[in-house]
């Protein structure tokens, strides 16, 4: 099946400032993550009919153009069942249907199977697909899953650390040839990139661990001790990174959260 990734500009917390919504098939195709309207993702849509629209997860740098171009194509609109009511708010258009994991989604081309990979966003999901760049090896679309460079934001209330590491084991164990982001360049070496993000989790909760048995206890003493970097800008979602870890130990019975402060398990 033919991968056809465009790059958006949108307002977005990633570094790249790009979102890549991608187009899976040739004809009857699938529009995944339509970020905004542009020429060139117009062009691309003008060459084929587009049967279907999905998202991987409902955040504002995805979802932008989900309406216009549900619209434009006469498409039927998809999203995670159970969370319809969310993804009308984040796009302003009624689903059509609703999948859950396993779910097949067909194209001229082949089908394209749901894949449910929660962490980043509760409703994330990634698309498996059969890559014809890559010799007809199975590849992954994985939303804000993996980057191939620095690491994706998952943060409290909506990150949930323990599904985001157990989505990339699972990824890890699936071993695909190809994993395609929405920010950042394309991922040639999906055991590799897993790997190190589930390492980057653990070295960071480590971090949080040791801080609590240090002493630290408010959210902002835990930060302080397990960032070395400038937060300046980024202290937010570092913040809300270090509660999501908190959660994390304190299901697991590391340590003790009662969500201002954190004790010794
Ligand atoms: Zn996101």
């Amino acid at each position: 099946m033919d991968c056809t990734r465009v790059s958006l500009s949108v307002a977005t917390r990633a570094p790249t400032g790009q979102t890549a919504a991608y187009v899976l098939g040739s004809d009857g195709a699938l529009l995944v993550d339509p970020a905004a309207v542009t020429d060139t993702l117009d062009e691309t849509l003008a060459e084929r009919t587009v049967d279907h629209i999905a998202v991987t997860h409902h955040h504002p740098d995805h979802v932008g153009a989900v309406e216009r171009y549900a619209a434009a194509h006469d498409a039927t609109v998809w999203c995670r069942y159970g969370r319809a009511a969310d993804f009308e708010t984040a796009t302003g258009v009624e689903p059509d249907r609703t999948f859950v994991d396993g779910t097949t989604i067909p194209t001229a081309d082949g089908d394209v199977t749901v894949v449910d990979t929660p962490g980043h966003a509760p409703e994330h999901v990634g698309f498996r697909f059969t890559d014809d760049d890559a010799g007809g090896t199975p590849a992954y679309l994985v939303g804000d899953l993996a980057v191939a460079a620095g690491s994706v934001v998952v943060g409290a209330p909506q990150g949930d650390m323990r599904a985001y590491v157990a989505s990339l084991r699972r990824l890890w164990a699936r071993n695909p040839e190809t994993l395609y982001p929405a920010h950042g360049p394309v991922i040639a070496d999906p055991r590799e990139t897993c790997a190190r993000l589930i390492a980057h989790r653990r070295d960071r909760e480590d971090r949080v661990r040791d801080a609590v048995h240090g002493g630290a206890r408010t959210v902002g003493d835990i930060t302080d001790a397990a960032y070395e970097k400038d937060l300046s800008g980024v202290r937010d979602m570092a913040e809300a990174t270090v509660i999501a870890h908190l959660e994390k130990l304190a299901v697991e019975g590391q340590v003790c959260w009662d969500g201002a402060e954190a004790t010794p398990a």
